[in-house]
């Protein structure tokens, strides 16, 4: 069946003349989540032919690092005899399946292994169990039910994907974002626009709010989903042991501006146009994350560049194996991708890492010891 791409404008227009505007975060998860016209839930958003291209994507080197790392870290975290690699948003499946390979180095650690996939886009979760035959792989749907084992999380590019909310900051008064109809007496196709509503913050909302420049029109953004799958992580990694590496575009210093953002086919779109066509993100705010972290008892290094943690792992090194009798095109074509990972003006600096433990001296592979944040 041929799906309306107007079909979520209506079902949001009429819920709006209903009930009032909605918050930002109820536009965001609808326009991503929603089970039937969900930006996420219908369509398949990576690749050329998609709306953007990740970092396992762009090169196997990726991949084979994280496996690299993953190797590392069960070492770190005493070897378990049975442990779960659980992937939060695992896309195409590229990542695991280039790390699972760079695992096959270590035996011990691959056989100790239960794979694991947190997934909500039925297409993608299709190229997942097609690319990972092979393998036994139990998926979910969120993060109700991670395995009662030690767990390696990984997550690239995924809390960028989770719906935010937004507060703007002027005379004296923190308002709350909030999505309206443009016109109440709309013929064919709604048209929405930003609203907003005089609101007060919550404790939790004031403690990382307190040290952001709180100047006339500072935006504030957060991302509930993201704090309750940080909490979630942290639990977890403090009961059962593990460990979780996070990569995503984002910054750590306290940021007043809005970083909201539209993608389709590889081009900004309007917000607010056509819910549930455009992937709709926002920058990953790494401070509210290792806050929410930290204060559940868990270590937290970084976040570092994307470029520094690939260096440290061995990119270099693996990029020159991989050319040594690769054609000239093919050398071209791996340092192009190189590049792309870790240069400051592509990936490289944009694109943070950030690893959660339980409380420990030394530090994970990738980090140095002085990358530790210990204060929430
Ligand atoms: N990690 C992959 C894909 C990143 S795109 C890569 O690097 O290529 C974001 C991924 O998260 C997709 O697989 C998407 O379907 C999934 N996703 C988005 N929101 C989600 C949610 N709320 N719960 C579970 N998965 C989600």
């Amino acid at each position: 069946m041929k799906l309306n791409p107007n079909s979520l404008s209506q079902i949001l227009a009429r819920r709006i003349l209903n009930y009032g505007a909605i918050s930002l975060h109820e536009f965001m998860s609808e326009a991503l989540n929603h089970p039937e016209y969900g930006y996420y839930t219908k369509s398949n958003p990576i690749g050329r032919s998609g709306d953007f291209i990740t970092a396992p994507e762009i090169s196997q080197m990726f991949g084979e690092l994280i496996g690299v790392w993953c190797a590392s870290t069960w070492i770190k975290i005493g070897k378990p005899n049975s442990f779960a690699l659980m992937e939060l948003g695992p896309g195409r499946g590229t990542l695991i399946v280039d790390a699972l390979r760079a695992l096959k180095a270590l035996p011990e650690c691959l056989k100790a292994l239960e794979l694991h996939f947190v997934e909500i886009n039925p297409q993608l979760k299709k190229s997942q169990e097609k690319l990972l035959s092979d393998y036994r792989v139990i998926w979910h749907k969120s993060l109700d039910d991670i395995p009662q084992k030690p767990t390696i999380f990984i997550a690239n590019e995924f809390f960028d994907a989770l719906p935010i909310e937004q507060l703007f900051f002027r005379n004296k008064k923190w308002y709350r974002r909030k999505v309206d109809l443009a016109d109440k007496k709309y013929k064919s196709e709604p048209k929405f626009t930003f609203t907003e509503e005089v609101s007060s913050l919550s404790d939790l909302d004031r403690q990382f709010v307190v040290d952001s420049k709180c100047l006339n029109g500072s935006v504030f953004e957060f991302s509930p989903d993201s704090r309750d799958a940080i909490t979630k992580i942290s639990k977890h990694i403090n009961y059962y042991n593990g460990a979780a590496l996070i990569v995503d575009y984002g910054y750590h210093e306290p940021n007043t501006n809005s970083t909201l953002q539209a993608i389709q086919r590889h081009r900004y779109v309007d917000v607010l146009n056509e819910p549930g066509c455009s992937d709709l993100t926002a920058h990953v705010d790494f401070r509210a994350l290792s806050s929410v972290a930290i204060i559940n008892g868990v270590s937290c290094w970084g976040p570092i560049s994307q470029g520094s943690f690939l260096r440290r792992l061995g990119i270099e090194t693996r990029s020159e194996k991989l050319s040594v009798s690769a054609s000239d095109a093919t050398k071209e074509s791996i340092k192009r991708a190189k590049q792309r990972l870790i240069n400051e003006d592509q990936m490289g600096t944009l694109f943070k890492v950030m690893v959660l433990g339980q409380k420990s001296s030394y530090p994970f592979p990738g980090f140095l010891s002085n990358e530790l944040s210990e204060t929430a």
